[in-house]
This record gives structure tokens, C-alpha cells and sequence, in this order.
């Protein structure tokens, strides 16, 4: 009886493993990546949406998708359960966004322990900001201040998660000093890091040339980048204020102004205006492409068809 239990736990903790390193081998093949990534909905009715969204994304067959979290926990179960769903219904690997702002080390380890019998395998560990309604939030009592000290604590925990990190090809706001950031961000990658997951951006010089400076720093991880397509011009306002110091290039600029008072040609530049830049990304070898969704299907699909995925 222990024998065989002993080799069925053997052979569960292998199967574990071949499918922890799933994420992570995608990510180190030569063919460059698909992903998407949702936010948890707040009602049932968006929650539906969302499902016909992710059905209807499946068909692309993507390497792996991320749902997001709001810092200080406000998402926690909402997060959770828009994860265990996808995971049920479609069998695509699903990638929790998890942020400690706020968070104790024992709220922590439930988490963790959550996920794990969820049959999660891969997080994103973030820090997040303080609640923007609370600009005098102390953090100074806080059980994690960095999301190096996340990255370590995931690694401690018994189940073996692979860990993304999150990048900032233009520079995160807080650090304006790049080469200071780089220090930290070194520090985040020696903790356990696996991946790289990158902030939006509209320019790829930005992204090449942080990744020449991540392999000058030592840092040889799968890069994901992050591309966001802009299709009404309040959208574009939003994500100014939401991914603060994200840099708009003439070059998008002039695209969308040439067609601002048409909705359809503008949507319809801004769509191009990804697929060129994703062309150009899976030209230079980057790992993967990771999608901002928003939860809509229509112009990621436009995307991922015209880039033959
Ligand atoms: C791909 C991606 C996904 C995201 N998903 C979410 C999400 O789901 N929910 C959410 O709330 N937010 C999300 N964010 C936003 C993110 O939480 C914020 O941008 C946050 O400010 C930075 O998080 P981080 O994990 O990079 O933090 P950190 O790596 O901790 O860095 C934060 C800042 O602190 C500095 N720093 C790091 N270590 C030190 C140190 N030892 N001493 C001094 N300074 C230091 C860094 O240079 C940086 O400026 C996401 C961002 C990205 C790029």
C-alpha cells in the first residue's frame, strides 16, 4: 500500500512538474507566443460576456492567458474564480495576477495554498499601487514592499510555481533614475523570476532596447510584451492615466489623428498600427506577444489572424 501510494505520488508530482515547465518551455521555443489577458468582471452579466469573449479566443489557441488583480486584495475572489473557470472550461493554462500591496504573509499563504489545489502553476507576482483614493496610505507596516520580496516568498512555498515578473520597457514612473531601476529589477529577476511580462508600449525601440539592457545587466529571461490596441481615442486618454508615463510616439499620433472623426477608421488604424508593431516584435525574436483584451474578442482576433496564429 505505501509503495503504490509513494509511486502515485511520484507519478502526480512528475505530471506536476512536465506541466509547470509548460508555460516556461513555450516561452523558450523559437516561434514567438500568443497570449491574452483579462480583468475579473464585476458583475454576472459581464462575467457571461467575458466567457463568450474567452470561448471565442480559445480557438486561437493561445500559449497561455492572465487574469488580473486588484491590488490590496480587492479582486481576490472574483480573480480566483474567473481562473478556476477558464482553467474548467477550456483547459488553456491560466496565469493569476497576484499583487502583495497590503497583504500579510499569512493572507498570502492562503492564497498560494488556493491556487495550488486550484492546479495553478504559473503566477505573475506584482507589488501594485497603493488604492488611488488613498493617497496617504502608509506601506511602512506592510509585510511586502517589493515584489522581489514576493518573488521569495512564492519560491518558499511547497508548491513549485513557475514566476513571472513585471517589466517596464519605458521605465516604471516610481524609479526615474533607469539605472537604479535596473538594480532593483536585477534584484526581482535573482529572487526566482522566470519570465517577463512588460508594461504596454507603443514604440519597440523602447522594448529592444530594454532587452539589450536586461542582457547587459545579466538577465536572460523569455521577454512577453505587452501590446495594447487603441481603438477610440478615450481609450487612449484611459490608458494615459491607467499605465502613467507610457510614452505615445508622433508616429501612432499622427496615424490616429489623420481619422479621429471617424470611429471605424479609426478603429481600423489603431488595429493596424498593432499588427504592424506585433509583425516587427515576432521579427525580432521576442518570446511572446501578450494581448490586452479588455474582455473583447474582436480586435484580438483581427490581430492574431492577420499575424497567422
Ligand atoms: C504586465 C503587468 C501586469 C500588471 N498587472 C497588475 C494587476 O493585475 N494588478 C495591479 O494592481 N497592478 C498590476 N500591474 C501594475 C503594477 O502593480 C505597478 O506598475 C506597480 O507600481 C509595480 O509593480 P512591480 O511588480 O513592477 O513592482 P516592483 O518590482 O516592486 O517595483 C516597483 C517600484 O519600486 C522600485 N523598487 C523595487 N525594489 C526596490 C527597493 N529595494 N528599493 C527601492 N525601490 C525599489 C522599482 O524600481 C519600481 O519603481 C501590472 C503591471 C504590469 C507591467
Amino acid at each position: 500500500m505505501k509503495k503504490s501510494s509513494f509511486s502515485l505520488d511520484l507519478l502526480i508530482s512528475t505530471i506536476l512538474a512536465i506541466s509547470t515547465m509548460e508555460i516556461l518551455s513555450l516561452l523558450n521555443e523559437d516561434r514567438t507566443t500568443l497570449s491574452f489577458e483579462f480583468f475579473p468582471p464585476a458583475s454576472d452579466g459581464a462575467s457571461e460576456d467575458l466567457f463568450t469573449t474567452v470561448n471565442e479566443l480559445s480557438a486561437l489557441h493561445p500559449a497561455f492567458v492572465s487574469v488580473t488583480y486588484g491590488a490590496g486584495g480587492t479582486t481576490r475572489e472574483r480573480t480566483r474564480r474567473v481562473v478556476q473557470r477558464i482553467i474548467e472550461e477550456t483547459k488553456i493554462p491560466t496565469i493569476p495576477h497576484l499583487t502583495c500591496i497590503g497583504h500579510s504573509r499569512e493572507e498570502m499563504t492562503e492564497i498560494l495554498n488556493e491556487y495550488a489545489e486550484d492546479g495553478v502553476k504559473t503566477l505573475l507576482a506584482l507589488r501594485g499601487d497603493p488604492p488611488r483614493d488613498c493617497p496617504d496610505y502608509d506601506r511602512s507596516q506592510d509585510d511586502f514592499q517589493y515584489a522581489a520580496e514576493l518573488v521569495t516568498f512564492i519560491k518558499d512555498h511547497p508548491h513549485d510555481f513557475t514566476i513571472g515578473v513585471a517589466g517596464f520597457p519605458e521605465g516604471h514612473p516610481i524609479t526615474p533614475n533607469r539605472l537604479v531601476e535596473m538594480d532593483h529589477f536585477k534584484a526581482k529577476v535573482d529572487a526566482g523570476a522566470d519570465y517577463i511580462c512588460t508594461q504596454l508600449f507603443f514604440d519597440n525601440h523602447d522594448l529592444y532596447d530594454y532587452r539589450e539592457r536586461c542582457e547587459l545587466a545579466g538577465i536572460e529571461l523569455p521577454i512577453v510584451a505587452g501590446v495594447m490596441p487603441l481603438t477610440t481615442i478615450s481609450g487612449m486618454k484611459r490608458m494615459a492615466e491607467l499605465a502613467a508615463g507610457s510614452r505615445f510616439p508622433a508616429k501612432l499620433l499622427r496615424v490616429l489623428q489623420t481619422v479621429q472623426d471617424d470611429a471605424k477608421k479609426l478603429r481600423e488604424a489603431g488595429i493596424q498600427y498593432s499588427i504592424e508593431q506585433c509583425q516587427d516584435l515576432i521579427e525580432q525574436n521576442i518570446s511572446g506577444i501578450h494581448l490586452y483584451t479588455l474582455n473583447k474578442s474582436r480586435a484580438t482576433r483581427q490581430i492574431a489572424t492577420s499575424l497567422n496564429f
